[in-house]
């Protein structure tokens, strides 16, 4: 979609990246550790101080205890975390439950353990459906992947959600949990409840943050996951050969950065732009759906075209200038729910701009 707005020249609200600089003080920090000796290897795991910091970010928001130099690891990127603990757990012939609609790295890593993705779609409001996930789970079940705040949806878990979850892993006790919570900062009305804020799940659990989402530099490919150390050290055998060690500058310099930004305040940067997007919104046809967390906003054609979502986001690239992303790739059996997915992760220029097109519709 994004090479489909550069061709034609459309106002990209798809990939989910922002459109604006990140901080004027991360800049000038990133430009000073150029002149620092840190253009060598890091330590595998990551740079101690940036592993202090995350179990002090980390214990500051959710209260969980992590041993930063057992249970933290330094990832290219939430997407390699996501890779290394999949192929570091999950075995030949295992399943893994993925729930759909899905972000779409999940399925590789497991197919390439030789294992079994078991899609199981979330409910019609995108919450989990307890009882289809226990149905799914069997003695094969390695592990469940959960997405909280979610892309696409952007829904956030209820802590009922968790007690579901936590019941039907006590029959389960070999099954891990893979939360991937790269949005974690950024909840809206309800605060975002973490993995770490489940004793009962700790013990089988790996979270996975990126500062990509909460520093506005997707590009740096720059993430971590906490899990116990037992977990850790498998995960860690795959990361030594997957890269070995994180860029250093990125480390050195967001080391220096969480000493001055408060990612609390990420929320509010982004409920305002959530605001700002829907009320323009509300000129256009679209029917909005909640949004409670993430900077993804879902948004039905249903009441005004029997268009499939591919060919409506095509037709809205090339006659209207606004590229969206469509929902049934992130469905394993491509479901076509007439829904599409805008990233308001933009300046209110951009997101005008892009209102203005989409009122001609
Ligand atoms: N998980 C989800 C749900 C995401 O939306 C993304 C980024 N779009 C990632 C993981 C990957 O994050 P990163 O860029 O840090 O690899």
């Amino acid at each position: 979609m994004s090479q489909l707005a550069k061709e034609n020249n459309a106002i990209n609200l798809s990939q989910g990246f922002p459109d604006f600089s990140p901080d004027e003080k991360l800049k000038s920090i990133l430009a000073k550790s150029a002149y620092e000796a840190i253009h060598q290897y890091f330590p595998m795991p990551g740079y101690a101080p940036l592993l202090d910091k995350i179990a002090a970010l980390t214990f500051d928001s959710y209260q969980r205890k992590a041993d930063p130099h057992s249970e933290i690891l330094i990832t290219a990127g939430a997407t390699e975390g996501i890779f290394a603990a999949i192929q570091a757990l999950v075995s030949k012939n295992d399943e893994v439950i993925i729930l759909d609609p899905a972000y779409d790295c999940y399925d590789a890593p497991v197919l390439l353990c030789n294992a079994k993705p078991v899609h199981i779609p979330l409910q019609n409001d995108f919450m989990p459906d307890w009882e289809a996930i226990g149905k799914a789970m069997n003695s094969k079940t390695r592990m469940i992947i959960t997405n909280n705040p979610h892309n696409p949806s952007g829904r956030i878990w209820k802590e009922t959600d968790f007690i579901q979850l936590e019941l039907l892993l006590d029959l389960y006790p070999d099954v891990f949990v893979l939360s991937d919570e790269v949005y974690e900062y950024i909840a809206f009305e309800n605060p975002h409840i973490s993995i770490h804020q489940r004793p009962k799940l700790l013990e089988r659990s790996i979270s996975i943050s990126s500062f990509g989402k909460s520093f506005h530099i997707t590009g740096w490919k720059i993430g971590y996951l906490i899990a116990p150390e037992i977990i850790m050290r498998e995960i860690k055998k795959v990361h030594q050969y997957l890269v070995f060690s994180v860029n250093s500058i990125a480390q050195y310099a967001i080391n220096d950065y969480l000493d001055i930004v408060n990612v609390k305040d990420l929320s509010a940067f982004y409920q305002h732009k959530r605001n700002f997007f829907r009320h323009l919104m509300q000129q256009t046809k679209f029917e909005l759906l909640p949004c409670e967390g993430s900077f993804f906003q879902l948004a039905s054609y249903a009441s005004f075209s029997y268009e499939n979502d591919m060919d409506f986001t095509k037709r809205l690239v090339r006659d209207f200038g606004v590229a969206a992303i469509p929902l049934s790739p992130f469905y394993a059996d491509n479901k076509d729910l007439k829904c599409i997915r805008f990233c308001f992760a933009k300046q209110e220029d951009t997101l005008s701009e892009a209102v203005n097109r989409l009122v001609q519709l």
